[in-house]
């Protein structure tokens, strides 16, 4: 697709972002989409942040995605934030409209329809999260939304889990329950942590396996590697496992959404997964 005069102007805000899968999942996007549309890496420390994110709206930039470790700085750079990214804590997409700039987070709903896909429902379900940063405050919330009935968080900062607990409590029907207990069973384990990630590819987030069973679901939010310790473990013991992959097709996929302001047929979705796990497989 050749660029235009009317091309509009999208991309990824982060430090470093040299690794980043962003531009070429929204190019398949937009091309699927039919969509006019130039997506670049933008990289900016935390010092430059400010200065470049207010030189990309200057130069015309119609939406942005934000990633680590931008993803709460930014809030300071927008006129609206949605309640849902107000509640998380964290802008994952921001766009321009009517002159305002506006931020979503679509990381926790990327998650929530990488479940759907699998055909795993959140509702009435018990959760543990393992760790309490962005990406675990965003997957709480959406399977909370999702009907989830309680969640334990065990992280290393106490503080960290017990603000998730009690952004859940307010917000949603699920109850916090803390940290886990040595018989707490639970349906879905989430790894929210770097542990099994580059440079901690030996190590896993949970040591006692015992509580997995044939009917446990353990999902990372990683997916280089494809398999992590923790999801190698938790197949061992029969448990159905999920990477963060199609997480990160998804909230791609919803932050085009945001960016175009129309909602893609369903079917795209699962196209889209498929054509970029092949484009990530090469
Ligand atoms: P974050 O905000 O930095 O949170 C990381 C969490 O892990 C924090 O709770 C942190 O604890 C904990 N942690 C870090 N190092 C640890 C260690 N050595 N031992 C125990 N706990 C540790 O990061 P994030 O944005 O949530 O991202 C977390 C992971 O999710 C990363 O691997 C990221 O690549 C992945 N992710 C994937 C997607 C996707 O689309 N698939 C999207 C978002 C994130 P403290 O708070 O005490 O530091």
């Amino acid at each position: 697709m050749f660029t235009t005069a009317k091309t509009k102007l999208f991309g990824v805000f982060g430090y470093p972002v040299g690794h980043t899968m962003s531009p070429k999942l929204h190019s398949m996007i937009s091309e699927k989409a039919n969509k006019d549309i130039a997506y670049l890496a933008f990289e900016a420390s935390p010092d430059d942040f400010g200065r470049k994110f207010e030189a990309a709206k200057e130069l015309g930039a119609s939406g942005l995605n934000i990633t680590v470790p931008h993803k709460i700085r930014v809030m300071d750079y927008l006129d609206e934030i949605d309640s849902a990214a107000e509640r998380i804590g964290a802008v994952n997409t921001v766009l321009e409209k009517d002159g305002k700039w506006y931020g979503f987070n679509t990381d926790g709903i990327g998650f929530l329809k990488g479940l759907e896909m699998n055909r795993i429902s959140p509702e009435g379900k018990n959760i543990l999260i393992l760790g309490a940063g962005g990406g675990a405050r965003a997957v709480a919330y959406a399977l909370a939304e999702g009907g989830a009935e309680s969640f334990s968080i065990e992280a290393r900062t106490q503080e960290k889990a017990d603000s998730i607990g009690k952004m859940i409590e307010k917000y949603t029907e699920s109850r916090y329950c803390g940290l886990p207990r040595d018989n707490d069973a639970f349906d879905i384990i989430v790894n929210t942590t770097p542990l099994g990630m580059h440079p901690h590819e030996d190590k896993n987030p949970m040591e006692d396996f015992s509580r997995v069973t044939s009917d446990t679901v353990c999902c990372d939010l990683i997916y280089s590697p494809w398999e992590t310790l923790f999801l190698q473990a938790a197949k061992k013991r029969g448990a159905k496992v999920l990477n963060g992959f199609a997480m990160l097709v998804f909230q791609g996929i919803f932050a085009f959404e945001h960016f175009m302001g129309e909602k893609l047929p369903d079917s795209f979705f699962s196209e889209i997964y498929d054509s970029f796990m092949n484009e990530f497989r090469k």
